[in-house]
């Protein structure tokens, strides 16, 4: 019985590839300290896998950016406005794409797939010309070769790479990017002839769009595409890895039945449609590789039960055609839990990151052919025990009230537009309200004093006069810009997540538990591992603290329940939904400690809503249900002339404006200034939106600094498309990596714009 891993992360265990790009790039080291990094990481990572017992290995997972980049590289796919004069792709190019140079931008990065990871978009246009430009693939599957690691070659497929890239400037609306499959099929063949001639038996092409709501034509492409590769590839074991959801039935007819496949591997976690596909229609003598450990979360793997899944698809498949596999590539998950020390040794036992997952696949490989290892399995089965009964996972006071809000609706009583009524005799703003979105730059002291404090390198004391100073600072400023809404600029806060998930109970934070984001970025999700509640309050005493300070009114600032779920690693034991209603709970109860505290505006951002949006359409009504749901619960409770503003990065709202409206917040800041025809059109369109309504009006994201009749010229092309009463004028998003020098001019300008447009209206 074999075992497989899809993919590995490259960033190391304790970051090391991050440190050696951040070096290189500032020129502290060179191209070749940077290649032994990388070398010394995958070495180690074969090695780790071959000792665990692994059969298919995977080489090429490595990247030194990003695998969607690399076969762009592969492919000599390089924008022009690069410079690139062919031949083989080397750092300058390769990071310039990545991340610009001094006169060029880089290239675009979107989300891949539902993920928090970032991939780099390949532009593709009808002028590209392909050529076999990064010998990668070829070079790692050799170096792994000659370190005793016969592995398994990846690439991005062919079809996957078209439908993720996008169409190059100028060409945006009229180019179909498949009908560039046969111009890059032949590259292709090389890469495979060159694998084949260095003695790779097996191929892996990674097809995860597969998993997403395909029309014909683009189904037909995956059938064309690899007829057309079949005698090339013959000679080859070719595995078609998916992932991140089940295989729609008309996708799995078209993919089993692909020429000159041999093998095809399912994301059995979040796929579980796609068992019923393999049990009624999974073509003989074809492998089927079943990726049953999580690749995208941090649990140990209830391996009794994954057990039992495989026996069953044994009897399906045949003994000889089972492959045990992760159900993606693991680089979505944390690195190594051997470098957690401080972590409770109960919660340790529950978990299971990166290396531990290469040992569970082992390990079920060698219990289906007859070699089960007892303790290990024994040692499983008492943690998932603990698990389940812990009293530290189960609070069932709180099990009872989120189970008490399901199929119920929350609103406030009143309709927005009688609460802005009330909210505004209370607040008495002019129109054209100013704010900002809630932090202020972050300073290096500023940093300092909190990791210092949290050390416990200076008392409390010291802590609380050194952010009440800063807060202080910032309120002063506000004032003297004249903004309307004042904010207290969130100095206490390392991050808009942890802060919350560091006093809820439910929540557990590891040392050294990063997840790629993009390039050399990674984020250190918490782990939310039971029941969530508030034992005390978490913002009231700087909120009060900044209110006193000022006779503005001071905004509350809070994350809301979706964002702190989706930046969240979650529970597997129970629906993503019940964790959200559980947070929203504990939020509830710090708008109504902050509502009785004198606050009468509380932001609740949301930053994070959009992105939690489930791959396929047919389940976007459902997560925005409970999500929008989630929202309204934390704030159902407060009277009307208490003023609600939620906030929501990301600028691509428009096909669900409905589920923001729904939310039913008084305000809603958004992030727009980078698009903001896009946002306007919907409202030119039609939608009617009652609630206050702040599209940024400049990009914080840029060092920039807006004129004000930039500024003035945003407002009133809003003006032309919103009631005059209900915009309000703000930033894009938080000033947290802005510096004073720029904060300042551009608060300014914004101020400024207000202020004459309102002696115009
Ligand atoms: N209130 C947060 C801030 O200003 C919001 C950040 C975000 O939307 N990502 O930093
Ligand atoms: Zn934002």
């Amino acid at each position: 019985m074999a075992s497989h891993i899809v993919g590995y992360p490259r960033m190391g265990p304790k970051r090391e590839l991050k440190f050696a790009l951040e070096s290189f790039w500032d020129k502290k080291s060179s191209a070749e300290d940077l290649q032994k990094v990388a070398a010394d990481l995958r070495s180690s990572i074969w090695k780790q896998m071959s000792d665990a017992g692994i059969k298919y290995i995977p080489s090429n997972t490595f990247a030194y950016y990003d695998q969607v980049l690399d076969t762009t590289a592969m492919l000599g796919a390089v924008p022009a406005r690069y410079n690139w004069n062919g031949g083989e792709i080397g750092f300058d190019t390769y990071f310039s794409m990545a991340r610009g140079n001094a006169s060029v931008p880089a290239m675009e990065m979107t989300k891949w797939f539902d993920t928090n990871y970032h991939y780099i978009v390949p532009e593709l246009g009808p002028e590209v010309k392909f050529s076999y430009a990064s010998h990668k693939a070829v070079t790692e599957y050799k170096e792994a070769k000659s370190l005793g690691v016969d592995t398994v070659p990846i690439l991005v497929g062919p079809v996957s790479y078209l439908l993720l890239s996008k169409p190059a400037k100028g060409v945006e609306k009229t180019f179909n990017l498949l009908s560039l499959l046969d111009s890059i099929l032949p590259i292709y063949k090389e890469v495979i002839s060159e694998l084949k001639a260095a003695g790779a038996s097996w191929i892996q092409f990674d097809e995860p769009t597969l998993v997403k709501d395909l029309e014909a034509h683009q189904l037909e492409a995956f059938t064309k595409a690899y007829a057309d590769l079949e005698s090339s590839l013959s000679g080859l074991n070719v595995l078609i890895e998916t992932y991140f959801a089940d295989v729609p039935a008309e996708a799995f007819k078209t993919l089993t039945a692909l020429k000159g496949v041999t093998a095809f591997g399912f994301d059995l976690v979040r796929g579980e449609k796609t068992l019923d596909l393999i049990k009624s229609s999974f073509p003989s003598g074809k492998y089927l590789f079943a990726g049953v450990v999580d690749g995208r979360n941090i649990w140990a793997n209830d391996l009794a039960s994954s057990l039992s899944t495989l026996e069953s698809l044994e009897k399906i498949v045949g003994k000889d055609k089972l492959v045990v596999s992760t159900s993606c590539s693991l680089l979505h998950t944390a690195v190594d839990l051997v470098n957690e020390t401080k972590l409770d040794t109960e919660i340790i036992s529950w978990l299971a990151f990166a290396a531990q997952k290469v040992v569970e696949v082992n390990a079920l490989a060698k219990a289906l052919c007859g070699s089960k290892d007892e303790a290990f399995f024994s040692a499983n089965a008492s943690a998932q025990a603990s698990r389940k009964s812990s009293p530290r996972v189960n609070n069932e006071a709180v099990q009872k009230a989120a189970a008490a809000l399901k199929g119920s609706d929350h609103r406030r009583a009143t309709n927005v537009s009688a609460r802005l009524d009330a909210q505004q005799k209370k607040l008495n703003l002019p129109i054209l309200p100013t704010t900002t979105i809630g932090s202020f730059p972050q300073t290096i002291e500023l940093r300092r004093v909190r990791r210092e404090y949290k050390a416990k390198k200076i008392s409390e004391e010291d802590y609380v006069s050194a952010i009440k100073e800063e807060i202080s600072k910032v309120v002063k400023l506000q004032e003297e810009l004249d903004i309307d809404v004042l904010v207290h600029g969130e100095p206490e806060r390392n991050d808009m997540v942890e802060y919350f998930g560091e006093q809820l109970s439910g929540f557990a934070f590891t040392a050294n538990g990063w997840v790629q984001s993009y390039g050399s970025r990674c984020v250190k999700p918490p782990i939310i591992y039971g029941d969530v509640s508030r034992p005390n309050p978490m913002t009231v005493f700087w909120s009060s603290m900044a209110q006193s300070m000022t006779k503005r009114p001071m905004k509350g600032m809070l994350t809301g329940p979706v964002t702190i779920l989706n930046w969240s690693f979650v529970r597997n034991d129970q629906p993503r939904f019940e964790t959200c209603y559980q947070i929203a709970l504990a939020i509830k109860d710090e708008v109504e400690d902050l509502e009785k505290a004198g606050i009468t505006v509380i932001q609740i951002d949301e930053a994070a809503l959009r992105e939690g949006l489930p791959l396929r359409k047919s389940e976007h009504a459902f997560y925005l249900d409970w999500a929008v749901h989630s929202f309204r619960i934390t704030n159902v409770g407060v009277q009307d002339t208490t003023q609600i503003h939620t906030h929501m990065c990301y600028s691509n709202f428009n096909d669900i404006i409905h589920s923001i409206i729904d939310m039913d917040a008084d305000v809603i800041t958004i992030e727009n200034s980078r698009s903001d025809e896009k946002l306007l059109s919907v409202f030119r369109e039609g939608v009617k939106y009652g609630a206050g309504i702040g599209p940024g009006v400049y990009d914080i994201h840029s060092p920039r600094i807006p004129s004000t009749e930039e500024i003035a010229d945003r407002i009133n092309k809003m003006l032309a498309v919103l009631e005059t009463n209900i915009l309000w004028v703000n930033p894009d998003c938080g000033l947290k990596t802005r510096k004073y020098a720029e904060v300042n001019p551009a608060l300014k300008a914004m101020v400024d714009a207000a202020k004459s447009l309102r002696a115009k209206l």
